[in-house]
């Protein structure tokens, strides 16, 4: 799980001739037989959203990842790849008729659900299906909270999963989601207490699960916070909080209980990156008197960088390490002022020329998933996987 730049990277994006997307898939391979390795059991359905993209998909369902799918055109971007339809849930509380019915029609049998309207849809559309209820959470620790619009109360859950069984359907379980890149252990904590009360209510009302779903939130490693510094969260004590839990769980259920992740973020964000370039590094007298740097780069907001007003990305400018640095403020190439990072000034080399390379590291979630058509004609990035002579012979061996 290091967080340096990866050798396999490096190259992939030093050949890169023109901007792209760049994935290391041995890395994220590497990635999930990690997280395995720390929460030994978890079924991990990979969360789609956050890297919708082939290759990545099949390196993670090669080594026996399911996935949660938020659509009808995600389950059918996962079936085309060959992924079984028991491996996938649709895990968006969010849904219409005709996408349940859809989603039924492909194959898939187990649903996340809220709201008893949401379970009434289910047990018409998606007939005897399994659903599982989301409670809500705070988010609080995490960079994007998740919390309104999804999940409800305990008491909520015991009504939606009773009003779910006596529609037909198999109560089955329950879920959470902490918030994506969660920074601190103790809301897994109190997602676990959270899952435990709920469980004792439902239990007192003869419903038993059969399994619960922790969700998404784990971090990425490689973020900056806005002074440019590593973030550091407490990856290992998260692991620890996780598996306590899961064992309190176990104990307080009747019958044997499964654990489903769905990390989106952690098990690919590391393992790409973007290969753009620079615009053009000036200086300007800003209104209120200051002389200030901007960089501006050839990708932005728009084009593989959603998350730059939220979180910092560290900037790699190949041939550029020796020399001055000045301070500026670092911005994608569009007519649109949130299309910059929102943090304080970064040190960027003086000689920077226009058409230089800039590499935006751990940049591989929820990139490709949020490039736009192209607003104001910077068109969404292509993406490649990086590879090297000595992991294919690995991978042959
Ligand atoms: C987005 C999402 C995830 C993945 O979240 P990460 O923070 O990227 O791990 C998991 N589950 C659901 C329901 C989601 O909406």
């Amino acid at each position: 799980m290091s967080t340096d730049l990866d050798t396999r990277l490096a190259s992939a994006l030093a050949a890169a001739p023109a901007d792209c997307v760049v994935f290391d898939l041995t890395g994220i391979a590497g990635q999930y037989d990690d997280l395995l390795r720390e929460l030994p059991g978890v079924a991990v359905r990979f969360a789609m959203k956050a890297c919708p993209v082939d290759e990545v998909l099949t390196c993670l369902a090669d080594r026996g990842a399911g996935f949660d799918a938020a659509s009808p055109a995600e389950i059918a971007q996962a079936l085309r790849l060959g992924v079984p339809a028991d491996l996938i849930h649709y895990g968006n509380t969010v849904k219409s008729d005709a996408s349940i019915a859809e989603a039924h029609r492909l194959g898939v049998r187990t649903f996340a659900t809220d709201s008893v309207q949401d379970v009434a849809a289910i047990a018409a559309h998606a007939p005897g299906a399994r659903v599982y209820c989301r409670l809500a959470t705070s988010g609080d620790g995490a960079l994007w909270g998740l919390s309104r619009k999804f999940g409800c109360s305990q008491d909520d859950a015991v009504r939606v999963l009773t009003a779910a069984r006596d529609a037909g359907l198999t109560p089955a379980g329950l879920s959470v989601h902490v918030g994506s890149q969660q920074m601190t252990y103790e809301a897994w904590q109190q997602a676990v207490d959270l899952l435990a009360d709920a469980m004792v209510a439902l239990r007192g009302r003869g419903i038993v699960l059969d399994h619960v779903n922790l969700g998404g939130g784990l971090p990425a490693l490689g973020y900056l916070d806005r002074h440019g510094t590593r973030l550091e969260p407490p990856l290992d004590k998260m692991f620890a909080v996780l598996r306590e839990g899961m064992e309190h769980l176990r104990d307080l259920n009747t019958a044997p209980l499964d654990f489903v992740m769905e990390p989106g973020r952690h098990l690919v964000a590391d393992h790409g990156a973007i290969r753009a370039h620079v615009y053009r590094l000036t200086e300007r007298r800003q209104p209120d008197g200051e002389r200030v740097h901007w960089l501006y780069l050839s990708c932005g907001k728009f084009n593989g960088l959603y998350e730059m007003d939220e979180l910092c990305h560290r900037l790699v400018f190949p041939g550029h390490s020796e020399g001055e640095h000045v301070a500026a403020v670092v911005a994608g190439p569009t007519c649109d002022s949130d299309d910059a990072y929102g943090a304080a000034h970064r040190l960027v080399p003086r000689a920077l020329a226009s058409g230089d390379p800039v590499w935006v590291l751990s940049a591989g979630a929820y990139a490709t998933s949020y490039m736009t058509q192209g607003f104001n004609g910077f068109g969404p990035l292509p993406h490649t996987s990086a590879q090297d002579g000595s992991d294919r012979r690995e991978a042959a061996a």
